[in-house]
């Protein structure tokens, strides 16, 4: 299923975006609108938790519509969510959803913001989110966004008003703004921020509210309005010919590894937000009523709006170049302006425009995509102008401030490509997110430079500078050094130069389970960042355990190859577990870290540096049957872990499940949510059932209560509900302590619920007919008792279990008891000293 869902977005990608990394090419209409937004000067910041969470058709009108600087600050990065596109998760699925929230903005012409605060998974309440994060920190950040991004007016996604309704991590992130605008004015809130930034006090703070947060369309509709604004952002964009729906949908449709792929409308559609600070606006249209947003609001801004406001009005769709005289002239009067803020904004804004006014491409491109430092690379460098504008590019200066004087006139239409080879600083740091460098904590991420706090992604600084004279004013473009190639398929392909080790490595398993008095050959691969890598490699193990041989020699002769070392590992006598690492060394180096790859055509190539680290388990487990057969469902890495502890494990499509295939199967797993994604199997659920019936067992792992494909779930009745426990360390009661399922072949016992991770459960049944026996008992704080867990039927010869128990969590984080008690799971009816007929509770 996976495989075949990746193929499609895979086609889906193929035809549309292609151009994550590809320069942009603005048409003469894409200028002009340039121009407008270079010539307002207001901002408005967007607040929410999660990449996702905004409203885009709300950021495109404030962007493309106002054309106000917009920005979206979202607390985390989104580590906690599902994948739909490929297998990375956490930290690694953080990373791809902050280049799906760039893609986004890229799309709709916001910027992009976010916090130190790490998406550490579900929670039910505010309380619990600025528990586990660190609620000054994050309070701390959310307030250096404001003073750094400056807005007029800030935009909330949810109301700080209902704690519990919601995720709490939405609360928290409305909660956070509101404080923040009292705090963000004061030389006394957070002064440590102060050398770097100023205070700044935003005039109005909404809540971008929805007939969705009054319960039902009705409710809204009596609804006291008095503080609402109606914004009709549906208008129609004749430069680009999409309404604002459409870019709108564009942009969420870049949240592809959530399947947020939506689809554009056309006509009026209105948003409401509701003033929660500040003045309430007369006009009930416009959030800036009041606020100067045109060039007068700065000290010096008239001279130059009286210039810029009339290359607006006489700019030529035939001919962009003939604004540049002016242009360049606005652009000198904005580097004598005071106000830095605006003088970095407008500086950037403007130069955009007049290499585009000019069709000037610059452009710097490396012969690979990566290289370690110390090395050298040969650059191509292409500079042409297409127009008639008079330009002198004076000189190059490279990323080490070489200076290669050029002094050649631009002429229209001609090119140029210079070579230069590029010799990388030994001390160039190694590209990778800079809020993974260092080990956070569950709710933060750890990051030292203080200047990154913020930051979307680690700032590239492997740039050239062009030193050009326009109409004899010297204006310098810097642009990224990039890696260019052409596909046979795919065409033109941009990817990020960047700096990888010498050396990188991994073990093959993320988790290595070792039963008792065993010993095990794991597999450490080794990759060459370089050509000629020579060096040896040993592990990091716990204490108590023992790997042979100590050391292995490793050569490897081109870049990028890797090569397969094998060390056997073996368990102490008792029950141990640990984190085992390979360690290369490579002249007076040690290099600890893996090397990890993402490649997607619809967000630019990643490389990412993670330590590596595999965690290893002596595991004391006893197990009846052989033969699993796994019906996959969104995806898990449950097959993988049962066959860590010996099982055989077949995967079945639904078109495999039949009464004889299933014949040979001591047990059938319905992978999670499978129920939700696989339509197919409600034509199959018979034939699991007689399965069952004759002696089988099955179990089946959580499914959501919605969209639920099949007509029926299990043999006998059983309704889905939303409980769910999400705190990993809630108490667990043993109700039905004589089963099968807690005593055979595994004692269970509430030992075996330590160490769990992110959460005990979900979507937990809250209702089942009586042969379900319910075995656990547990509840987040201040609830009520959750005893829909793990329901166990006899239904004939064999065994159906619901479980909600997240094992799909606990398995690749190496949790010894979610093994113990799935092994118990697959056993029973299979203790041959115990009839099962005669299991009382
Ligand atoms: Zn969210």
């Amino acid at each position: 299923m996976k495989t075949r869902l990746r193929l499609l977005f895979l086609f889906l990608f193929s035809t549309a975006l292609l151009t994550a990394q590809q320069p942009k090419k603005p048409t003469a209409s894409d200028i002009h609108e340039s121009i407008k937004k270079l010539n307002f000067l207001g901002s408005v910041l967007y607040v929410a938790a999660h990449p996702d969470d905004e409203n885009t058709r709300l950021i495109s009108y404030m962007s493309n519509e106002v054309k106000a600087r917009t920005a979206y600050l979202s607390l985390t990065r989104g580590d906690g969510g599902q994948n739909l596109v490929g297998p990375e998760i956490r930290e690694l699925l953080g990373v791809i959803r902050t280049q799906e929230l760039l893609a986004a903005r890229r799309t709709d012409g916001g910027e992009q913001l976010f916090t130190r605060a790490n998406d550490f998974g579900y929670s039910k309440h505010p309380d619990e989110t600025l528990a586990i994060w660190n609620k000054e920190q994050v309070l701390s950040d959310v307030v250096l966004a404001i003073r750094k991004f400056k807005p007029d007016v800030i935009v909330n996604r949810f109301d700080h008003r209902s704690p519990g309704s919601t995720h709490g991590h939405h609360t928290s992130s409305a909660m956070l703004s509101v404080e923040a605008f009292d705090l963000v004015g004061n030389k006394n809130s957070y002064p440590n921020q102060l050398s770097g930034v100023d205070i700044w006090q935003p005039q109005r703070l909404f809540f971008n509210t929805s007939w969705w947060f009054y319960g039902s369309r009705e409710k809204f509709e009596e609804a006291d309005k008095t503080n609402l604004l109606e914004i009709d952002t549906g208008v129609y964009f004749p430069s680009s010919g999409l309404s604002n729906p459409e870019i709108a949908a564009l942009s969420r449709s870049q949240h592809k590894s959530q399947g947020f792929g939506s689809t554009g409308s056309r006509g009026s559609q209105i948003e409401y937000i509701e003033l929660i600070k500040g003045n309430l606006p007369v006009d009930r249209n416009n959030i800036f009523e009041g606020i100067d947003t045109s060039w007068n609001r700065i000290e010096g801004g008239k001279a130059i709006g009286d210039i810029l406001y009339a290359v607006q009005n006489n700019y030529d769709f035939n001919n962009p170049s003939a604004s540049i005289p002016e242009l360049v002239r606005a652009y000198k009067a904005i580097q004598n302006l005071k106000d830095e803020h605006w003088k970095i904004i407008k500086t950037k804004e403007i130069k955009d425009i007049i290499a585009t006014c000019a069709g000037l491409y610059l452009e710097v491109t490396a012969d690979t995509n990566h290289a370690t430092a110390g090395s050298s690379v040969n650059l191509n460098i292409e500079v042409i102008n297409r127009s008639n504008a008079n330009i002198i590019l004076s000189n190059i200066v490279n990323p080490n401030g070489v200076k290669i004087e050029k002094n050649l006139k631009l002429e229209n239409n001609t090119g140029f490509d210079f070579k230069e080879t590029l010799q990388i600083n030994s001390n160039q740091s190694i590209s990778t997110p800079y809020w993974l460098t260092k080990k956070g904590t569950l709710g933060m991420y750890a990051v030292d430079d203080k200047k990154l706090i913020g930051k979307p992604e680690t700032p590239r600084d492997l740039n050239v500078t062009f030193n050009l004279n326009i109409g004899n004013i010297a204006i310098p473009f810097t642009k990224a050094i990039v890696y260019k190639t052409n596909d046979p398929v795919k065409g033109e392909i941009y990817k990020p130069f960047e700096i990888i080790p010498e050396a990188s490595a991994k073990i093959s398993e993320n988790v290595i389970i070792i039963d008792k008095n065993q010993q095990r050959d794991i597999e450490v691969i080794v990759k060459a960042g370089r050509d000629n890598l020579e060096g040896y490699v040993e592990l990091a193990y716990p204490r108590n355990w023992s790997v042979f041989p100590e050391k292995q020699k490793v050569s490897i002769a081109t870049k990028g190859q890797e090569e397969r070392l094998i060390f056997t590992v073996i368990p102490p006598k008792e029950q141990s577990e640990g984190l085992i690492t390979p360690m290369v060394h490579v002249g007076d180096k040690v290099y600890t870290k893996e090397l990890i790859e993402i490649d997607y055509d619809h967000i630019p190539f990643q490389t990412v540096l993670l330590p590596s680290e595999s965690k290893i388990v002596r595991l004391d487990i006893q197990k009846r049957g052989e033969n699993i057969g796994y019906i996959e469902g969104a995806g898990d890495v449950v097959p993988e872990s049962l066959r860590q502890i010996g099982y055989n494990v077949a995967i079945l499509k639904p078109e495999d499940i039949s009464a004889e295939n299933l014949e040979r199967f001591d047990a059938i797993v319905v992978g999670i949510r499978a129920y939700n994604t696989v339509e197919e199997l409600n034509f199959k659920q018979q034939i699991l059932f007689d399965y069952v019936a004759q002696g089988g067992n099955m179990i089946v792992q959580y499914n959501t209560r919605h969209r639920v494909k099949v007509d029926q779930i299990a043999p006998y009745d059983l309704k889905l509900s939303r409980d769910r426990v999400t705190d990993e360390n809630a108490d667990v009661s043993l109700l039905a302590t004589n089963h099968e399922v807690l005593n055979f072949p595994n004692k269970i016992t509430k030992n075996d619920f330590e160490g769990w991770t992110q959460e005990r459960g979900l979507y937990f049944p809250n209702e089942w007919s009586s042969e379900f026996t319910p075995i656990l008992s547990m509840n987040d704080q201040g609830e009520s008792e959750k005893t829909g867990s793990l329901l166990v039927a006899k239904h004939g010869e064999g065994y159906y279990v619901y479980t909600g128990l997240s094992f799909f969590r606990e398995f690749p984080a190496g949790v010894s008891g979610a093994y113990r008690l799935f092994a118990n799971m697959l056993s029973l009816g299979k203790n041959e000293m115990q009839p099962s007929n005669q299991i009382k509770n």
